[in-house]
């Protein structure tokens, strides 16, 4: 098994200072690596048995457009305020500083299908609480999350309260 730790660096500083950045971006630049990272999450999604795969932009797409193309899976996405074409539901969160919304379309879920979250990176939780409300708001249930990172100590054990849960790198 490739050691995935290895091909996510640490930038110290950025986008601000104080903040020590994980860059996923090496994991794209070695075919083998992203190959099992994929197979390794796709695994996870078929396990789950969910329906629906959903991922909140940018680097979550990188990751679950190809999980949903192996797992044959429907992919829906969360996107920020103004990017989808269609009637959305929007959900709004606290930021350290200020607030961020997210969006999903009304119709992209329906009721009762089954739910995976996918991203690159879970940090506060901020993000993954956001999307679990939006899968709500179209009375869909999210079963499970997969993340390639996960920064530990910045969330609260609580936010994976009754999911089934795979991170591929725990710091
Ligand atoms: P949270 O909402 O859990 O605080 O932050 C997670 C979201 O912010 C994810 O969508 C992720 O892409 C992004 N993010 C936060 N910190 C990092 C990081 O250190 N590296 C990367 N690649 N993304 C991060």
């Amino acid at each position: 098994m490739i050691d995935i730790k290895k091909y996510i660096l640490d930038v110290e500083d950025f986008p601000q200072q104080g903040i020590n950045f994980k860059d996923i971006t090496p994991i794209l630049n070695h075919p083998a690596v992203f190959q099992e990272v994929i197979d390794r999450m796709a695994a996870f999604v078929l396990e789950c048995q969910a329906d629906v795969i959903i991922a909140p932009e940018a680097r979550g797409f990188l990751f679950a457009s190809a999980i949903a193309y192996q797992t044959h899976k429907k992919f829906v996405l969360i996107r920020k305020p103004g990017k989808l074409p269609r009637a959305t539901h929007h959900v709004s969160y606290d930021l350290e500083y200020g607030s961020n919304i997210l969006e999903m379309h009304q119709d992209d879920i329906q009721a009762n299908e089954k739910v995976v979250i996918i991203d690159d990176i879970l940090a506060t939780g901020g993000t993954i609480e956001a999307i679990v409300k939006l899968v709500e708001l179209s009375h869909g249930q999210v079963v499970g999350l997969s993340v390639v990172g996960d920064l530990t100590t910045l969330h609260s054990p609580n936010l994976l309260k009754g999911l089934s849960f795979q991170a591929l790198v725990k710091y």
